[in-house]
């Protein structure tokens, strides 16, 4: 009698214990689900927020100031006899076409390569920060990436 009493105890107790390791093991899935649910869920908030962050971004409408330090740069002469310099020549006026103020002698102008105008260096540099085109004709300012001026002398056939 108390023998066969133990012995389904003994059964009961191993069924009980089973029992508890599977709910023990679905619980530490249902854990792992959960974690691996808010992984995906906050990998997924970061994209969509980055996103949402580069769409209201402004675009960016200057030359990167790597370009504009790049263009090239001349000290202005009024008349120095047998000045050979082409850069002067193309200096159709002696006045920034920006600050319409009367370049003087000695002063450091910027001039732009896909046009030849010539600025101040200062007046262009400001100016080329928030535009990508010369302030006088409109041409591609950038001489690394002349797409515009190529697109309006470029006509298809
Ligand atoms: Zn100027
Ligand atoms: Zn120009």
């Amino acid at each position: 009698m108390s023998m066969s009493t133990g012995g389904s105890t003994d059964q009961w107790t191993g069924n009980s214990s089973r029992t508890l390791g599977a709910i023990a093991t679905s619980i530490a899935f249902c854990f792992l689900l959960l974690a691996f649910y808010l992984i995906i869920r906050y990998i997924f908030i970061q994209r969509l927020h980055r996103r949402a962050a580069a769409a209201h971004e402004p675009p960016k409408l200057g030359l990167d100031p790597a370009v504009i330090a790049s263009l090239p740069t001349f000290t202005y002469r009024k008349s120095s006899g047998g000045c050979s310099s082409s850069k002067q020549e193309e200096l159709s006026s002696t006045e920034c076409p920006i600050c319409l103020s009367v370049v003087d002698e000695g002063e450091v102008m910027r001039s732009l390569p896909n046009c030849n105008h010539a600025f101040h260096r200062e007046c262009i540099d400001v100016w080329l920060d928030s535009n990508a085109t010369c302030p006088v004709c409109r041409a591609t300012a950038d001489p690394y990436n002349p797409s515009i001026s190529v697109a309006l002398t470029a006509l298809p056939l």
